[in-house]
């Protein structure tokens, strides 16, 4: 069966495109990304996943417009939901065109990350599905997190430090930032605050290695 398969980067594409190839899955790929900031980040991104792409001869269908300025104005103002809208407006993109295309089904390498509200993406991809008459193939592409990790850093793939949009950079960077939504989210799950130092140092002493996307 033909697949479009919603890409948000070349190290997230790894797993994602092996088990669908595996399942005997035909993919295209699809790259519409609005929400990765700065200009550079967002071409690097790109440039990454196009040169995995031509080795392992992966159609793509590129939207290579820098969407910053319509990101921020549909966020503004609603910060704390922009993730909703992140998964929407590119879940809704993909849905829209495998069905504008004929393809039966569509998919997304959202679903290999570990940091995204994985169920608040599925619910999102099922109500596109059903919006656009298209099936949503769900897979917890999680399972294959170090797989795709290790197979990124052999490829020597450019490996993203945040998520993408300019408040993740900040989230990720600024660490006075980091500290006050760790030691709350914490607190919150009636952590003890010496077990929050201890948690804090250890994600301070993995995260170098991350590509959180
Ligand atoms: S944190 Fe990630 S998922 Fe959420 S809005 Fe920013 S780029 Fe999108």
């Amino acid at each position: 069966m033909n697949i479009l398969l919603h890409i948000c980067c070349g190290p997230c594409s790894v797993y994602p495109v092996r088990v669908l190839r595996q399942q005997g899955y035909r993919i295209t790929g699809r790259f519409y990304n609005p929400n990765i900031h700065p200009y550079k980040e967002f071409k690097k991104r790109l440039n990454t996943l196009e040169k995995y792409a031509r080795d392992i001869e992966l159609p793509l269908f590129i939207e290579r417009e820098y969407g910053l300025t319509e990101f921020l104005r549909n966020v503004v103002f609603n910060e704390q939901q922009r993730c909703k809208f992140c998964y929407e407006t590119r879940l809704e993109d993909c849905a829209k065109m495998a069905a504008e295309k004929g393809f039966p089904a569509f998919s997304s390498t959202l679903f290999y990350s570990k940091y995204q509200n994985h169920q608040l993406m599925r619910s999102v991809a099922e109500r596109m599905a059903a919006k656009y008459g298209v099936e949503f193939v769900y897979h917890d592409f999680r399972e294959g997190w170090q797989e795709g990790i290790d197979i990124s850093i052999k490829e020597e793939m450019y490996r993203q430090p945040y998520c993408g949009c300019i408040y993740s950079e900040q989230e990720r960077y600024d660490k006075s930032l980091r500290k006050k939504r760790r030691t709350q989210s914490l607190n919150n799950q009636d952590f003890l605050q010496k077990d929050a130092v201890a948690v804090n140092r250890r994600v301070e002493e993995r995260e170098p290695e991350l590509s959180v996307c």
